[in-house]
């Protein structure tokens, strides 16, 4: 791996690590920590991974699979990679070869895209269908409220994906408790036909209070704990 994470951000890391558990302990709740390393080296990963960290999300096909190739080459792969970035099919063979879990699917397309990247890499993936909170959308990506249940059972139905469950981003400019309350709703209802698809991913830095409140079984941080990103935004 290209160099090591310093003392000084191990140390970094491990504080701002503490005070997000701190601030998910305090809600009671016991929910799966991914952190969102996006932007951020592979070394940060590696430390994260030493302090604990089970899960990482990526939203980059690119950069993921080359920091998935280092990790592995330094024997600190994460339990499960989480790919939470918007999907082209022409990328889903390269991430069905290193995701472990793809919480960003969000149409047919992809779905099939996956199901062949799958095969073709002999792996089982775990996906989540990420929802389109968003009234009238133009997109940040997710699966219109109306289509959900289908796409469901198409991927239900997928003998090389499990699905496991919803994902989604409070849109901007609203109150996240009202996104998050209709995303529970949304999914309470696609648990009636689907009872084994019990994970709720939402909440991010600025809003994982509000979506453990709501039922998030995964809480998705970035920024929180790796600090702003370089190029992002
Ligand atoms: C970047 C990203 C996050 C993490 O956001 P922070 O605000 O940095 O915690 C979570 N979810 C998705 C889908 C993202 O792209």
């Amino acid at each position: 791996m290209s160099a090591p994470a310093s003392e000084g951000r191990r140390a970094e890391l491990a504080e701002a690590l503490a005070r997000t558990r701190e601030r998910i302990a305090a809600t009671g709740t016991h929910p799966t920590l991914v952190v969102v390393t996006k932007f951020f080296p592979a070394a940060d990963a590696a430390a994260l991974v030493d302090l604990g960290v089970t899960d990482i999300g990526e939203n980059r096909d690119q950069e993921a699979a080359a920091k998935v190739t280092e990790l592995e080459e330094c024997e600190h792969r994460p339990e499960r990679v989480h790919f939470i970035g918007q999907l082209q099919s022409n990328k889903a063979a390269s991430v069905a070869r290193y995701a472990d879990v793809v919480q960003s699917v969000d149409r047919v397309k992809i779905v099939t895209a996956l199901e062949k990247g799958a095969r073709a890499a002999d792996r089982r993936l775990d996906v989540l269908l990420q929802i389109d909170l968003e009234a009238d959308s133009h997109g940040r990506g997710g699966v219109q409220p109306a289509d959900l249940p289908a796409l469901a059972e198409r991927v239900a139905g997928s003998d090389v994906l499990d699905l496991r469950g919803v994902m989604a981003v409070a849109p901007l400019g609203e109150d996240p408790e009202a996104a998050f309350a209709r995303l529970a709703d949304l999914h309470e209802r696609l648990l009636r036909d689907h009872p084994d698809a019990s994970w709720r991913s939402a909440g991010m830095s600025g809003d994982l209070e509000t979506a453990l409140a709501h039922g998030a079984t995964h809480v998705r941080v970035g920024s929180a704990i790796l600090g702003a990103r370089p190029l992002a935004r």
